[in-house]
């Protein structure tokens, strides 16, 4: 391998003619460091010195430093929502760009920040710490980055984690990325390891935790509201969403029952006895058949794991919800659940909240 890579065409030209076996360059650091995760013999050359439509002899671009892998990712957040950081092994580590247009399309597109140029790539690894954006909770974000080896060092090469996705066919986590500014390209020990190690933006985890769980406090208030004939009795748990600023769970109702905006006190009040009576927050795996006689609103469209059972949220063993998301470990660690407004459109009522 040359360690200096050419500055000039002319000089990667000279290269070329030297070399019998085909020299890939890369175009930016972040292709560089997937190439040397492939153990490719690979050339750095920044974006000033050669341009993709160079006509040069024996080069050829990266188009998948390492194939994607679609196994099974093991989502370690639904079985410990509390892990902000994990050791797992890489995958695939390919250019978003590669990927057919559904997969893409998964996406949004990512603002280049600082690095305008940085090109989005996609890393899957065995096992993750990161949500998949499903079931009304956003994905989360934060940053992977390379163990160097058994000691330990600088973990300066990585990826910042724009965007999580699960593709439903596979259950593949996809995790789009793009490089951290801070990368460099001069780990001795890179060739050695694909030991990842990840860390999550822990205060956006726990206000995406402490909102899911608010649905889920909510949407039991109302179930037992309408339970004990406070509420219209024929409603039934619907869409929810979990984004802050604009979280609401939403109610259908078979006989045309409907939330009116003078029950607010009354939604407030029970959630506000539930959050403060702490209920414990507890996950279960049941068979399909058992979570759905159990669960308030079935398990269809539940992003649950259907190999090992269905998993389900328990909330002080009054009601449970078919989940995938994560959660917090008590119902007091939401905070307070604000009942924001009610809206009704087309027979389902829609109750937006808050947690403060
Ligand atoms: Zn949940």
């Amino acid at each position: 391998m040359i360690r200096t890579p050419p500055s000039t065409i002319a000089s990667i030209y000279k290269y070329s003619h030297i070399l019998s076996t085909p020299i890939i360059f890369a175009h930016s650091q972040h292709q560089f460091l997937a190439a040397r995760l492939a153990r490719s013999s690979v050339h750095y050359f920044t974006s000033k010195s050669i341009k993709p439509t160079t006509p040069i002899r024996n080069m050829a671009t990266i188009s998948s430093a390492i194939p994607i892998s679609l196994e099974k990712t093991d989502a370690v957040y639904q079985k410990d929502g509390t892990l902000i950081t994990h050791e797992t092994t890489l995958s695939s580590l390919t250019p978003l760009s590669s990927f057919p247009e559904d997969v893409r399309g998964l996406f949004k597109a990512v603002s280049g920040g600082e690095k305008g140029e940085a090109e989005p790539w996609v890393v899957t690894v065995a096992s993750t710490i990161f949500h998949a954006q499903g079931g009304g909770q956003p994905s989360d974000t934060g940053v992977i980055r390379l163990l160097k080896g058994e000691d330990g060092g600088n973990n300066d090469e990585g990826f910042t984690v724009h965007q999580v996705r699960k593709l439903p066919s596979t259950s593949t986590i996809l995790h789009l990325v793009t490089p951290l500014s801070s990368s460099s390209t001069s780990s001795p020990n890179f060739l050695q390891t694909a030991k990842l190690h990840q860390s999550i933006d822990a205060e956006k985890r726990t206000l995406h935790s402490r909102l899911h769980t608010a649905g889920h406090a909510l949407g039991l208030a109302i179930s037992m509201l309408s339970q004990s004939g406070t509420l219209p009795s024929d409603l039934q748990d619907g869409k929810a969403s979990h984004y802050p600023s604009t979280a609401f769970v939403e109610f259908t109702a078979t006989a045309g029952g409907l939330i009116m905006s003078s029950h607010k006190d009354a939604i407030q009040a029970k959630v506000d006895e539930l959050v403060a009576a702490d209920y414990p927050v507890g996950i279960e795996v049941l068979s399909r058949a058992e979570a759905g006689a159990r669960c308030i609103g079935g398990v269809d469209g539940a992003d649950v794991g259907e190999e090992e059972g269905v998993r389900v949220v328990d909330l002080g063993g009054l009601g449970c919800y078919a989940c995938g998301g994560t959660h917090v470990g008590k119902l007091g660690e939401i905070g307070r659940v604000v009942v924001r407004n009610i809206k009704r459109q087309k027979g389902v009522s829609k109750v937006g909240y808050d947690v403060v």
